[in-house]
């Protein structure tokens, strides 16, 4: 009686295990269809883009899109600004990271800090800490610092040369790499100076995004230092070879789907290009940059043109 007992709960104990690993396969196959699908909505998504004639543009400050439950993308409307920002936000356990402030100061225009907070409340975690750093220095990034600034638990790294070394602890710019720990979720940051003596590059391991800031993005790619650009660029490159990249994302866009440009400083944008672009353009960025040389020349692509400032 207790042989066909203990063989009957082994047999159980087996079947048991067999469910919860068919279970398993069954949560995995359906995360990863389910990543799958929001990379491929997220690389078809249609932005909010302006408007011809902005008195009658209706659409919101801040459009807000979430990827997944932990990471959202931002962008301002162009009619409050053409530059049209992306911001990154990415959630973690303690800590809620926050890339860029956008174009516009003024709370009522472009209520950045308000969006924040309802998402965290939202979410139940309106005790999380937030940290606010910039993928580099120019004003259509940093414009609401000051809606942060003096915020409870809120740090914003000033978007200072000193601030900014000081903060991520980099010692010999702009070599070497920092980490932020946001509690369960892990980002690298890379020193990328070239368009801007400050610029910063942040890889998720969680979404396996690159956020390129201004130095790469669907657009002209504006070059102030050419020699450190090329370094940096072919640091982004290396990053992406030896690291799983799933997307390259900047902070604008400047392009139409058929690679066409936008007129600079138009607050209209019909049949923009994908934000999203790959480790294969960063390949292609360094190869011409490379095969450019020393001296700063402009070299325009269907996914980017390479601006020399
Ligand atoms: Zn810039
Ligand atoms: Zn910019």
């Amino acid at each position: 009686m207790e042989r066909i007992l203990t063989q009957f709960s082994s047999r159980l104990a087996e079947r048991h295990a067999r469910t919860v690993i068919g279970l398993i396969l069954v949560a995995a196959a359906v995360l990863s269809f389910f990543s799958l699908a929001r990379a491929d909505e997220l690389s078809e998504k249609v932005w909010i883009h302006g408007s011809a004639n902005c008195a009658e543009n209706r659409d919101p400050p801040i459009e807000t899109f979430q990827f997944e439950p932990d990471t959202y993308i931002l962008r301002q409307n162009k009619c409050a600004n053409f530059e049209g920002p992306f911001i990154y936000l990415m959630f973690g356990e303690h800590t809620l990271f926050i890339q860029d402030t956008g174009a516009t100061a003024d709370p009522e225009q472009f209520p950045l800090y308000e969006t924040v907070r309802q998402l965290m409340r939202q979410r139940g975690a309106e005790k999380l800490k937030i940290l606010v750093t910039h993928s580099h220095s120019h004003g259509d990034h940093v414009a609401a610092d000051a809606q942060f600034r003096g915020k409870p638990g809120a740090t914003l790294v000033e978007p200072t040369a000193t601030a900014v070394r000081e903060h991520f602890g980099f010692t010999s710019w702009p070599d070497g790499e920092a980490t932020i720990d946001l509690g369960g979720r892990t980002l690298t940051v890379l020193p990328a100076p070239g368009h801007q003596d400050e610029a910063l590059v942040v890889y998720d391991d969680r979404t396996r995004w690159l956020l390129t800031g201004d130095s790469v993005y669907p657009g002209r790619l504006y070059v102030r230092d050419w020699a450190a650009f090329r370094v940096s660029v072919r640091r982004m490159a290396t990053f992406a070879n030896t690291h799983p990249v799933a997307a390259v994302m900047g902070t604008h866009i400047e392009l139409a789907r058929d690679g066409t440009q936008y007129a600079a400083g138009t607050t209209y944008q019909p049949n923009e290009a994908s934000l999203v672009l790959t480790p294969r353009d960063l390949e292609d960025l360094d190869r011409l940059l490379q095969q450019a040389g020393a001296e700063p020349k402009q070299i325009a692509t269907r996914r980017f043109i390479v601006w020399p400032k």
